[in-house]
């Protein structure tokens, strides 16, 4: 690997740091993790938001903020644990007083506001189940949602219902209660203020004993390889929320925290809101835009000490800010209170974990998981070395493994088994050993498709890695994304990395496209920086460069420059529909793609 590692000397820190990692595994058992969480009084099992939220607030952590909400405006608004305490049983018994109860689905369709936050913990509190939705979704994709997930009720802003869900209420006969938050809530249109509801009800609550498979959370995955899944968790998921958090994320009491995935992800929900509560820590809340001056105004302003962020927003800075300088945007910031900074969701090209280093003063730690994992199952850890462009070593209490694949690039099963792979270097699917707490129960009303999820006692990512001899994973790519040319299978995820080493390169995606040949040959869509031609030289010129970082069996054959490539609403790169556009097949499930125009 060309990549040199990166060797952290930072301040030394308190546990957990997983400097020695062996010891860290083999000392780690989950049921010791569930241990280190309170639980409901006497001994009724496992709530989230009792984790999250009513047991700091009956601790000495009352009146420690736990939200601290950056408006558009830069004004700041703070909400201390006793409230988050208060306002979540009052929403409890609001659903209790519309007669929602255990398993019932509450779905919210919103931005980043205070009142999501305790939405989403009431509705834990109150054992019903939470499905957060992206407030940018148009009204189809809402409405398959709402009617795939059951929704009994729905919380959004009067803007929001009148634009995406008014016209298709009476498809939706499911949908009892729709509680506005803000203005507009209008009994005529079927629609109840949130407001009122609140001021109504009672600030206690006593939180029902919930048994291990309760059904806590419903998430949608991005549908980046086709439709999207809804991924049934449990509120026995806390006990990995808060031990992952703890190992990949760094998080310590004291930490000011800011995660940037939208709630309406699993990201969004599980790091932004779940975890880092659970961890007692402050948590910032932005609800304003992408803006690369407001995110280094943020980080700097709110003295953010840990940051969990997607690749897809560090190659937007990296866009405004070159590795190789100026870095006048960031070093007109105080960043010095930034100890730690996480990057999910895709992989995370080994320049951008180098531009932190250069540009942010701290590497970025690329980490693993899926919707189905719900949380984080392989990191690069605080106070290791990183490998930059590798996804790290499994947590403590995960177990993974390389399965050999077939013709079709998923796991070969045969007879209802599998066949481990442990040679270093080899590549296959990567699979985890069920039996981590958020692990997804299944997908909601589909057996067949939670079946195929499950061979020879593991449970199948869909993704394809590689194991290096020191036991470091390394992306390859998703397993419908991997090209097969001449005889190679390329991984798009090595080509895209290349590319961004690349000077002119803002975003590459690549994918093949058949040849009567090759098979496929591997065609790459790229955005170029500001001040880039995007003419014949610079063309040229890219090829070039790829056949020398590649060799030519790998580098792209053809290049073809895009101002925008297409995004899941989570912000990865769409290959499938790049590779459906250019072969001028149907797009498929695009109820997840990011629109381009303005989405509010
Ligand atoms: P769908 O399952 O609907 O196609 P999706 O897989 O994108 O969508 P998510 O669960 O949001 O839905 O994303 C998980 C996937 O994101 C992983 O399986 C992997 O492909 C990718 N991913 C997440 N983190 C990383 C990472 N650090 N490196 C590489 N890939 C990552
Ligand atoms: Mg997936």
């Amino acid at each position: 690997m060309r990549w040199e590692t990166i060797r952290e000397d930072g301040p030394p820190r308190v546990a957990p740091n997983l400097g020695d990692y062996e010891k860290e595994c083999a000392g780690f058992s989950w049921s010791q993790a569930r241990a280190e969480l309170e639980g409901l009084p006497g001994g009724q099992g496992l709530n989230i938001a009792h984790e999250a939220v009513d047991r700091h607030a009956a601790s000495g952590r009352a009146d420690a903020v736990a939200l601290r909400c950056v408006g558009r405006d830069d004004s700041v608004t703070c909400v201390t644990y006793a409230q988050l305490a208060r306002s979540t049983a009052r929403f409890a018994n609001v659903l209790r007083g519309l007669g929602i109860g255990r398993g019932d689905r509450v779905t919210t369709l919103l931005g980043r506001c205070p009142e999501l936050y305790t939405v989403v913990l009431g509705t834990l509190k109150n054992t019903s189940v939470l499905c957060p939705l992206f407030s940018a979704f148009g009204p189809d994709p809402v409405a398959q949602r709402l009617r795939l997930g059951d929704a009994r009720v729905l919380v959004t802003t009067a803007d929001l219902y009148r634009r995406k869900i008014a016209g298709k209420r009476d498809r939706l006969p499911g949908l009892r209660h729709v509680l506005i938050v803000g203005e507009g809530a209008d009994e005529r249109e079927g629609t109840l203020s949130l407001d009122a509801l609140m001021a109504r009800a009672d600030d206690r609550f006593t939180v029902p004993p919930t048994s291990p498979d309760d059904m806590a959370l419903l998430h949608f995955t991005s549908g980046t390889t086709g439709t999207p899944k809804g991924a049934v968790h449990v509120h026995e998921a806390a006990v990995a929320h808060y031990a992952t958090a703890g190992y990949a994320l760094d998080l310590h009491r004291d930490d000011v925290f800011w995660c940037t995935a939208d709630p309406g992800w699993v990201t969004g929900m599980s790091y932004g809101i779940v975890a880092p509560l659970m961890h007692g820590v402050t948590v910032v809340v932005d609800e304003g835009d992408y803006d690369a001056r407001r995110w280094y105004r943020i980080l700097a302003g709110q003295r953010v000490s840990v940051w969990y962020t997607a690749p897809t927003a560090l190659r937007m800075l990296m866009r405004t800010t070159p590795r190789t300088g100026p870095y006048d945007l960031p070093r007109s910031f105080d960043l010095s209170a930034l100890r730690f900074v996480a990057s999910v969701g895709e992989p995370l090209n080994p320049e951008a974990v180098v531009w932190g280093r250069d540009v942010l003063g701290l590497p970025v730690h690329d980490n693993w998981w899926q919707t189905e994992t719900g949380a984080i199952m392989i990191a690069n850890f605080a106070g290791c070395e990183i490998r930059p462009g590798s996804m790290g070593r499994p947590l403590p209490g995960v177990e993974a493994a390389v399965l050999r694949r077939g013709e079709d690039g998923r796991a070969e099963v045969a007879d209802g088994r599998v066949i481990v792979l442990t040679e270093p270097g080899a590549e296959g699917e990567l699979a985890l050993r069920p039996g981590w707490p958020s692990m997804f129960r299944g997908y909601l009303h589909d057996e067949a498709r939670t079946a195929a999820a499950f061979a020879g006692g593991w449970y199948l990512t869909g993704d394809l890695v590689r194991r290096d001899a020191d036991g470091w994973y390394w992306f390859v790519g998703r397993a419908d994304d991997v090209i097969k040319s001449a005889g190679h299978l390329i991984g798009p995820f090595e080509v895209e990395s290349a590319l961004m080493e690349h000077p002119a390169v803002a975003e590459a995606g690549v994918i093949g496209r058949p040849d009567p040949v090759a098979g496929n040959v591997v065609k790459a869509f790229v955005t170029l920086r500001p001040g880039f031609d995007a003419g014949a030289a610079t063309r040229r010129d890219l090829l070039a460069f790829a056949r020398r970082r590649l060799g030519p069996a790998v580098a792209p054959r053809e290049i073809a420059f895009d101002e925008h490539l297409p995004h899941t609403r989570s912000g990865k790169v769409m290959r499938r529909l790049l590779r459906a556009r250019e072969l001028g097949l149907p797009e498929g499930d695009t109820s997840t793609l990011e629109s381009t125009e303005p989405s509010s």
